[in-house]
């Protein structure tokens, strides 16, 4: 069945890959980020490959942006089957290097930006009766190593909104799901965010030797939302077999 699916940061990597396969497979996509030439171009793609998606411009970090996306979602499509809060960055360094900035960015559109999403889409789902929250991870939601503090830090909090999440007794009532999809290494644009050289070299030698496609992440999630309705996918971690 034909699903409306809205899709953060899906100018680049895994949100435009999972954009691609959900369209692909017959559901109404609305698609998200600051890049409207990316946006725009992945409209088309998914058009000429005969599938149906819109475009809205949205900064994760401003919150009146984020709620519009979610009516922009129902003006356009009628409602939201699925809401993907997957923008994020990864400026990783070590805290020596005081890049708070950064920390400041990551905090702003990983954890921020998710709480977001949560609070401009649940009303609508609330309303429907049903719905459907995937929030994207990491393995860095599951262990840090030097250099990722700040960044597991954030991907641990998605971790622990959503399951916080999962078990408010008004989310049952009004039949949403909550998933959680944690990958490792993917190969995006994900590193390019970084900026410490050090870091830089370590995490682009990782991504070098075994980075999995952002499709395999995409077909992860099109099985959380084709899980049957009475069946929550809660999380999804998924790595290059050769990744520690
Ligand atoms: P990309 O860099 O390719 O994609 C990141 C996306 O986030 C882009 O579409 C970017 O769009 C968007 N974005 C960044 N800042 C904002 C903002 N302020 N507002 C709206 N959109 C924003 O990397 P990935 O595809 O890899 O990343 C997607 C998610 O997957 C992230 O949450 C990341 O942490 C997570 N992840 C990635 C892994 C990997 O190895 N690649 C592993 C584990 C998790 P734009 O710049 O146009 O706004």
């Amino acid at each position: 069945m034909s699903k409306v699916i809205v899709i953060t940061g899906a100018s680049s990597g895994i949100g435009e890959a999972t954009a691609k396969k959900l369209a692909d497979n017959g559901n109404q996509v609305v698609v998200s980020a600051r890049r409207e030439d990316r946006l725009k171009q992945l409209v088309a793609k998914i058009e000429a490959a005969g599938g149906q998606a819109v475009y809205h411009v949205t900064d994760v970090t401003k919150r009146e942006e984020v709620a519009d996306l979610a009516k922009f979602a129902v003006d356009t499509y009628g409602k939201i089957d699925v809401w993907m809060n997957n923008a994020g960055l990864m400026p990783q360094s070590t805290l020596d290097r005081y890049k708070i900035d950064e920390w400041d960015r990551m905090i702003d559109v990983n954890i921020k930006g998710v709480l977001y999403g949560i609070a401009a889409a649940l009303p609508y789902m609330r309303e429907q009766k049903s719905g459907h929250i995937i929030n994207t991870s990491s393995v860095a939601g599951h262990a840090v190593h030097p250099g990722g503090s700040v960044y597991s830090a954030t991907k641990f909090a998605v971790r622990v909104i959503s399951e916080g999440l999962r078990q408010e007794e008004a989310l049952a009532e009004s039949n949403i799901r909550i998933s959680v999809i944690s990958p490792g290494a993917v190969a995006t644009e994900l590193p390019d965010t970084i900026t410490d050289p050090d870091t830089k070299k370590r995490v682009d030698k990782l991504y070098e030797d075994f980075a999995i496609d952002a499709e395999r992440v995409a077909a992860a999630v099109q099985y959380a939302v084709d899980a049957p309705a009475d069946t929550a996918i809660n999380e999804i971690v998924i790595r290059p077999t050769s990744q520690h």
